[in-house]
């Protein structure tokens, strides 16, 4: 287990390999910790677990669905 780190920024466990991963619009991976774990783990949570987002920005609620 790493520490969590008290910024600002909000963290989120690769779906592939389980490693933390900090959302913010820097990280082109999200939520995932690499090309890599996206790579390996796209078709899966992109139709299982969770939705694409269009706009590719973190909006955990969308008022407008
Ligand atoms: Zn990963």
């Amino acid at each position: 287990m790493q520490p969590v780190k008290p910024a600002a920024a909000r963290v989120v466990n690769c779906p592939t390999c389980g490693k933390p991963v900090e959302w913010v619009a820097d990280n082109r991976y999200r939520p995932f910790c690499s090309a890599r774990c996206k790579g390996v783990d796209l078709g899966a949570w992109a139709t299982e677990q969770y939705r694409v987002e269009a706009s590719g920005e973190p909006k955990p609620e969308d008022p407008s669905e």
